[in-house]
C-alpha cells in the first residue's frame, strides 16, 4: 500500500495529462485540486481502522518511500474494491450516452479510483 502523498502526486500527473488534453474543461485550478485530490479518496477507510502508526504512511520520510508497497497483492477491503470504479464507469458511460455534459467528471472519478487501486495492488476479490 503506497502512501497518501504517492495517490496523490499520481492524480496531478494524471490530471495534468488530462488538463494538457482537455485545456477548457480543466483550467479551473480549483477543479483540478479537486480532481487530483479524488485519487485519494479510497484511503478513507483506513479511518475506520487507524493505528496511530498510520500517520507515517501519509507522508514520506525518505524519496523511496512514495514506492513502498506499490503493486503488491491485497484482498479488497471496503473502499479498496473494483466495484467502484466499475459503478463510476458505467454511470459515465450512461451520462454520456444521455449527453449529460458533466460525464468527464464521473469518468476522471472511475480512473482516479482505479488507478489507486492498481497502485494498492487490489486483487478483483
Ligand atoms: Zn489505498
Amino acid at each position: 500500500m503506497p502512501i497518501v502523498l504517492t495517490h496523490l502526486l499520481s492524480g496531478i500527473i494524471v490530471v495534468g495529462v488530462l488538463a494538457l488534453a482537455y485545456p477548457k474543461k480543466l483550467s479551473n485550478p480549483f477543479v483540478f485540486v479537486v480532481m487530483a485530490g479524488l485519487f485519494t479518496l479510497p484511503d478513507l477507510d483506513h479511518l475506520a481502522f487507524w493505528q496511530p502508526s498510520m500517520v507515517n504512511k501519509i507522508l514520506p520520510t525518505s524519496f523511496w518511500d512514495l514506492f513502498t508497497g506499490m503493486f503488491v497483492p491485497r484482498p479488497p477491503l471496503l473502499l479498496h474494491n473494483w466495484i467502484f470504479p466499475a459503478i463510476f464507469a458505467l454511470a459515465a458511460i450512461v451520462a454520456y450516452r444521455y449527453r449529460w455534459n458533466k460525464w468527464g467528471y464521473i469518468a476522471i472519478l472511475s480512473i482516479a479510483w482505479a488507478t489507486h487501486l492498481l497502485l494498492d495492488g487490489v486483487m478483483l476479490f
